[in-house]
C-alpha cells in the first residue's frame, strides 16, 4: 500500500468512536423469520402469509438447520443473535421460545451477547416482550418507516402513526433499553416537511439507534412497480440526497452520529451484529434467504420458505449458493464493507493475510482516491470524507474500477473530486444500502 495509506498519522477527532463496538463485535448468528400479517408495498424481503401450517413447517425444518449449522459453527461463540425478517413478532411466545430453545442448546452464545428482535410496532404486547426478555433479548429494533399517515398508508404499513411510540413505552416497561427504530425517505409523495416530521417524532422517542434507508423501488412488489412503470414519481436523486443530508443536521444535535451510511446512534449504540457483517467477520445465517460466512465460504439460503424447508425435509442441501472467496473476492468485501463504515477500513480489524489481499488490490486506487479527496487518511487506515457519505456507493465503485486499470502514481488532487459526482450517480448510490444490505442479509428492513 502507498505510503499515503500507511503513514501513521494522529486519529481525527471521533475515530476513536465505536472503536470497542468493533471490537465486541466477533461472531453473528442470524434466524429469518419469513412471516408478516400483510405484505407492504415496497418490500421484496423473502416473507409470506402467517398460518398454523406454515409456521410448523418452518419451525420443524428451522430446528433442522439448526443442527446442521452448529455442527459447522463447532466452537464459535456468537457475540450477536439477530432475529429478522419477515416479522419475528410474529412469531406467538410459544413459538419464540421453542426457536430460542434449539438455538440456544444448538449454539454457544457468549456470555454478554447483543441479542436483537425485529419487531412491527403492532405486535408489541406484553406477553411477547415477557418471552424476548426471557431469552435474553436485550435489544428490540422496530420498523415506524413514517409518522405521517397518508405515507404509512402509502407504504402499507399496518400500524398507526401513534402505534411505535405505544411500543416503545411497552418495551421500556419491561426493561428494553436498547430500542431501535427503522426509518424511511425518498419515496412517492415524500416531502421535507414529512420528513422533519418523521425525523423529529422518532427523536422524541429518544431511541438508542436510528437507521434510514432510502427507498429502492424492487420490481414485482405495488409501489416498486408504479415507480418503474411511471405510474407514481420519485423525489430527484438531489431531493433525496437533501433529505439524507437534513437527517444528519436534525439528529447530529440531539447526540446521534452515522457509524455507517444508512445507521445512527448515539455514543455506545452501535448494533455490534451489523458491525459483524460490515467487519466481514464469521457469522451464520438460519432460515429462507439467509446468508453466512463460516469457515472461509459464503452460502445463501434457497428465498422462498417452500424450497429451502422441501430442501430440509428431504436431507439435502438448503442453499442455493456456497462459494470460497479468492482473495480479490475477500479484499472486495472487506473494502465495499468496510468504507461504509464512519470511521472506514482499519487494518486492526482484519486478519493479515485479509488486510494484504486488500493492499495489493487497492493500495493504487486508494492512493488516487487520497489524492482526488474521495478518501482521507485516519491512524490506521482510510475512511470516505464525511461530506461524501451519502456518495460512499459511488466512491466504492470508482475505487473498484480504479483498481482495475493497470497501477499508476496518483493524479493531480484538481482532477475528478469526488463532489463533482453526478446526479446518475447520486441515484446509483441511493439505490444501493437496502439492497446491499439484503444481500448480506444485514438487518434493514425492520417490520
Ligand atoms: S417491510 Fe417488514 S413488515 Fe413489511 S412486508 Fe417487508 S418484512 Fe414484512
Amino acid at each position: 500500500m502507498s505510503d499515503r495509506v500507511t503513514m501513521e498519522r494522529p486519529a481525527p477527532a471521533g475515530a476513536a468512536r465505536g472503536r470497542s463496538a468493533r471490537e465486541e463485535a466477533r461472531t453473528g448468528l442470524y434466524v429469518h423469520v419469513p412471516f408478516c400479517a400483510t405484505r407492504c408495498s415496497y418490500c421484496d424481503f423473502s416473507s409470506g402469509a402467517l398460518s398454523a401450517a406454515a409456521v410448523e413447517r418452518y419451525l420443524v425444518a428451522l430446528e433442522r438447520e439448526i443442527a446442521l449449522r452448529a455442527q459447522l459453527a463447532g466452537s464459535l461463540a456468537f457475540t450477536s443473535v439477530f432475529f429478522g425478517g419477515g416479522t419475528p413478532s410474529a412469531l406467538s411466545s410459544r413459538h419464540f421460545r421453542r426457536v430460542w430453545r434449539a438455538l440456544s442448546a444448538a449454539f454457544t452464545i457468549a456470555p454478554g451477547a447483543e441479542i436483537t428482535l425485529e419487531a412491527n410496532p403492532e405486535s408489541v404486547r406484553p406477553a411477547l416482550l415477557d418471552a424476548w426478555a426471557e431469552a435474553g433479548v436485550n435489544r428490540l429494533s422496530m420498523g415506524a418507516q413514517s409518522f405521517v399517515p397518508e405515507e404509512l398508508e402509502a407504504l402499507g404499513r399496518i400500524h398507526s402513526a401513534e402505534r411505535p411510540a405505544a411500543a416503545f413505552a411497552e418495551a421500556r416497561a419491561h426493561g428494553f433499553r436498547r430500542l431501535s427504530l427503522d426509518l424511511m425517505f425518498g419515496f412517492p409523495g415524500h416531502t421535507p416537511e414529512r420528513w422533519r416530521h418523521t425525523v423529529e417524532t422518532a427523536l422524541a422517542l429518544e431511541p438508542e439507534h436510528l437507521s434510514a434507508y432510502c427507498f429502492i423501488p424492487e420490481p414485482g412488489t405495488p409501489l416498486g412497480n408504479a415507480v418503474l412503470s411511471n405510474r407514481q414519481a420519485l423525489p430527484t436523486a438531489e431531493e433525496q440526497a437533501g433529505s439524507y443530508e437534513s437527517l444528519a443536521g436534525w439528529i447530529e444535535p440531539a447526540g446521534y452520529a452515522a457509524y455507517e451510511t444508512s445507521n445512527f446512534c448515539r455514543v455506545g449504540g452501535e448494533a455490534r451484529h451489523n458491525l459483524v457483517y460490515w467487519l466481514r467477520r464469521p457469522y451464520a445465517g438460519l432460515g429462507p434467504s439467509a446468508h453466512g460466512l463460516l469457515n472461509g465460504e459464503r452460502y445463501g439460503n434457497h428465498y422462498a420458505l417452500e424450497r429451502w424447508a422441501a430442501a430440509l425435509e428431504a436431507g439435502v442441501p438448503c442453499e442455493a449458493e456456497r462459494e470460497r472467496g479468492d482473495d480479490r473476492a475477500i479484499a472486495l468485501e472487506v473494502m465495499m464493507l468496510g468504507l461504509r463504515l464512519a470511521d472506514g477500513l482499519d487494518r486492526r480489524d482484519y486478519a493479515q493475510h485479509a488486510w494484504a489481499a486488500v493492499e495489493r488490490r487497492y493500495a493504487a486506487a486508494f492512493g488516487h482516491a487520497l489524492a482526488t479527496g474521495r478518501l482521507e487518511a485516519t491512524a490506521h487506515g482510510v475512511r470516505i470524507r464525511r461530506a461524501h457519505a451519502f456518495l460512499a456507493d459511488d466512491v466504492i465503485a470508482w475505487i473498484e474500477a480504479r483498481a482495475d486499470r493497470a497501477p499508476a502514481g496518483p493524479r493531480g488532487a484538481g482532477e475528478e473530486r469526488a463532489g463533482s459526482t453526478s446526479n446518475a450517480s447520486a441515484e446509483r448510490t441511493f439505490s444501493t444500502p437496502r439492497g446491499a444490505a439484503r444481500g448480506l442479509t444485514v438487518a434493514g428492513n425492520t417490520p
